[in-house]
């Protein structure tokens, strides 16, 4: 049995006073009956995993390096993840793959830095919209699976986030039909490349203007095991519903 995961991305956004959003979710879900994940800015992340100390939910990273230590200014290491409380780390997330233009190889070697430091991985990927009305999304997240899942992933330290591109923070969600579509795809791939024990054991989230409104049906999709969330995981109140959701179903 997969165990569902709503996991939060705040991305580059949230100083202290943004804390007590984490408290408001730590009382709405002393005891979660879902793995729910908050990965706030860097600056943040040892006092969320303070916060959350002793609850159910869990503090991640948004991105980290591929070696474990050096001269690489600005940069965390999956090492320094962990020692601040971090148990899982988002990688390849578009934005850094647009921003810093960064390629699945360096995703790859991301992951595998996170796996060694005993961090789970939630590793992104995600068609353009220009990809899916040219008909290549199945090309496209099968090529960045390829490129960006290390050989090592297991069940337990690898989580695929399918998130298209033209769906973050847009308010546009794909139809039921094709969020299927591409997780029966991702599943089976991953079946196909580590056997089906571990390929059926790994999570697998749909991300892309998940709201309190539509969660519902979407984790009502096949292959769905729980959503990586943006503009709605800043509130706890939006989140709450989200992790609600993902509980009833
Ligand atoms: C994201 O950036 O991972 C994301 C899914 O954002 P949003 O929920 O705001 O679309």
């Amino acid at each position: 049995m997969r165990r569902k995961l709503a996991a939060g991305n705040w991305k580059m956004n949230g100083t202290t006073a943004a804390l007590s959003e984490l408290e408001a979710l730590t009382r709405a879900f002393p005891s979660p009956t879902v793995d729910v994940l908050i990965c706030p800015p860097a600056t943040l992340l040892h006092r969320a995993a303070e916060a959350v100390r002793g609850t159910g939910i869990t503090v991640g990273g948004q991105d980290c390096h591929a070696a474990t230590s050096g001269a690489h200014t600005g940069d965390i290491s999956a090492d320094m993840l962990v020692d601040a409380g971090a148990n899982t780390v988002i990688l390849g997330h578009s934005e850094r793959r647009e921003d810093h233009d960064e390629q699945n190889e360096d995703v790859r070697a991301k992951a595998r830095a996170a796996m060694d430091a005993g961090l789970k991985a939630i590793i992104c990927v995600g068609e353009s919209l220009e990809q899916r009305e040219a008909a290549n999304t199945l090309e496209i997240i099968g090529g960045q699976m390829s490129g960006s899942i290390p050989d090592q992933s297991t069940g337990e330290n690898l989580i695929v986030a399918y998130e298209p591109i033209w769906a973050i923070g847009t308010g546009k969600v794909p139809t039921l039909n094709e969020i299927g579509e591409v997780h029966d795809f991702i599943r089976a791939r991953l079946e196909r490349r580590f056997g089906e024990g571990v390929g059926r054991s790994v999570r697998l989230l749909y991300g892309g203007s998940v709201k309190p409104s539509n969660a519902a049906e979407i984790f009502g999709v096949s292959n769905v095991d729980g959503a990586l969330v943006g503009g709605a995981s800043l509130k706890a109140a939006d989140f709450s519903g989200i992790v609600e959701a993902l509980e009833k179903t």
